[in-house]
């Protein structure tokens, strides 16, 4: 917990701030990339980030985007982009009329519709595919790529004189490559993971587990289409990243029970990488 009563977790490199209790409120604040997830309520910090990406269009993630944007207006920030699942679109912009009528004032909001397959310009070499989970709503899991600039194979070994002269010329040296840092996959059922297995390679994969023991069974859960943790076990297998970070976890469950079920239950190859969200 930090000192804004929101949990903090640093993993690969990246600091996640915020908020994931599932049906609450879930924000998640990346500092590293600029970028925030979600917007359930509007937790301390929020009002600096100016770019949102929006999963899903239940309360628990959206609610707050009104009251943000219009905290952003008093304080004379911009707008914040916000990236919406494209389903969304027109009823926030009702949603946004209401409020203009309600208030008497024009807030400018600056929404993007996403599809899924969109590739994102999300900041200075970084870019979010969007990728569509399985929910009960339309939503998606944003996965931020970070961009290097690799020499080309041609050129290894070659002597710099030569290189320098090639640029001149105009000639492309490198090539971009994409690292995948981060995947956030929103409110998704476990087929998500089955049907984009590259995503358990992701450096830090922010999944949820709304479910942790039997008081809801794996079919009561999949109803609401979330996550169980008996489903996660047997797929948190096939992680290859460096962090897989478990949230959204229904308030039924302590985070004192969760953490025992990860040190009892997930298999010992993955265990010390897996982090329950606070
Ligand atoms: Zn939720
Ligand atoms: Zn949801």
């Amino acid at each position: 917990m930090t000192r804004r009563g929101l949990s903090e977790l640093k993993v690969g490199g990246l600091t996640l701030r915020g908020v994931a209790k599932g049906g609450v409120e879930t924000s998640l604040m990346v500092p590293e990339f600029k970028l925030l997830f979600d917007v359930g309520q509007v937790v301390s910090g929020a009002q600096s980030f100016d770019r949102i990406l929006i999963s899903h269009g239940h309360a628990d993630h959206l609610g707050g985007l009104h009251y943000l944007i219009s905290q952003r207006h008093l304080q004379d920030r911009p707008p914040p982009v916000v990236h919406v699942p494209a389903e969304i679109e027109a009823p926030l912009r009702v949603i946004f009329g209401a409020w203009r009528e309600i208030e008497d004032f024009d807030l400018t909001v600056d929404l993007r519709p996403v599809q899924p397959g969109d590739d994102l310009d999300v900041g200075k070499d970084l870019r979010a595919r969007a990728l569509r989970t399985t929910h009960r709503v339309p939503s998606l899991a944003y996965c931020v790529d970070r961009i290097t600039h690799k020499l080309k194979v041609e050129f290894h070994g070659r002597p710099r004189e030569e290189l320098v002269a090639a640029k001149a010329a105009g000639v492309e040296l490198t090539s971009p490559v994409r690292a995948p840092q981060l995947c956030v996959t929103g409110d998704t059922q476990i087929e998500f993971l089955q049907a984009h297995p590259e995503v358990l390679g992701v450096r830090v994969l922010v999944h949820e587990v709304t479910s942790w023991d039997e008081r809801r069974s794996v079919e009561q859960t999949r109803h609401w289409g979330h996550t169980h943790v008996d489903e996660m076990i047997p797929v948190s297998e096939g992680f290859t990243g460096e962090a897989l970070v478990l949230v959204h976890r229904s308030m039924r469950h302590s985070l004192e029970e969760a953490r025992a079920v990860v040190a009892a239950r997930f298999p010992a190859s993955v265990r010390d990488r897996v982090h329950v969200f606070a």
